[in-house]
């Protein structure tokens, strides 16, 4: 049985002066054991994060796939590590869009954040012309099959299915859209690794808010939400929290 995750992607927002939004935040997580809920800040923000947040799992949203060297502006899934991140994002469009990264960027990305002991959430997701094309299954297929890291298990991996035209718009997808994505990922994933497929958690994310979490996450084969604009106040992420 798949625990529901609610993860917050704080994106480039977020000052010391929100670390009481975290604390709020895991206060709420404590009082609902029943969902799992963690939090992917800035990385200026991961340390002071988790010295409040009482336990809640606080993430990063980016790393380098290489363990060190001379890379310069970019950050190791070790300096994660030491810096008390237990997760971390992987393949999030605005990269794919901003910084150009591609699956097989994320693929190795994702394999770094194993070395360093993280939990990763690997996104995938169609853009507008994609889906407009009717390829959004095609494109959500081919992102898994090549940035799914090699022996992949539910233990450490989730998968996030993100359209990138409902990341930050307010328009999402058809609840039966949701569901066939999910179910063609589910299907992805059990051609890769097997039995394995059934204890991954996939996400959907994009848009989702306290007032569309509760039906979002009672379709088949979602089992949580990556939410951006609707983490970044308690008041805004404890319905999407006590929807799941
Ligand atoms: P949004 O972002 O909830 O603001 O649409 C989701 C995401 O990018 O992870």
């Amino acid at each position: 049985m798949r625990r529901k995750l609610v993860a917050g992607n704080w994106k480039m927002h977020g000052l010391k002066a929100q670390l009481g939004e975290v604390e709020a935040i895991a206060a709420e997580a404590a009082a609902n054991p029943g969902v799992d809920v963690a939090l992917c800040v800035p990385f200026t923000l991961i340390a002071p994060a988790v010295a409040v947040a009482g336990g809640l799992p606080i993430g990063a949203q980016d790393l380098h796939e290489a363990d060190k060297g001379a890379h310069t502006g970019c950050i190791s899934g070790a300096m994660l590590r030491e810096c008390g991140a237990t997760l971390t994002i992987v393949g999030h469009s605005e990269r794919r869009a901003d910084q150009h990264e591609t699956s097989h960027d994320a693929w190795a990305k994702a394999a770094a954040a194993r070395r360093h002991g993280l939990q990763v959430i690997l996104c995938c997701g169609e853009t507008d012309a994609e889906r407009d094309a009717g390829r959004a299954e095609r494109i959500v297929q081919s992102q898994i099959e090549k940035s799914l890291p090699e022996g992949a298990h539910g233990d450490w991996l989730t998968l996030a299915y993100e359209p990138r035209w409902a990341i930050g718009t307010g328009k999402t997808p058809t609840l039966d859209e949701i569901g066939s994505i999910h179910a063609i990922a589910r299907a992805k994933l059990r051609t890769m690794v097997g039995d394995a497929a059934a204890g991954i958690r996939i996400l959907y994310g994009g848009s989702v808010t306290g007032a569309n979490a509760a039906d979002i996450l009672a379709v088949d084969n979602v089992d949580g939400a990556l939410v951006g604009g609707a983490s970044l106040t308690a008041e805004k992420f404890v319905p999407i929290i006590r929807g799941a």
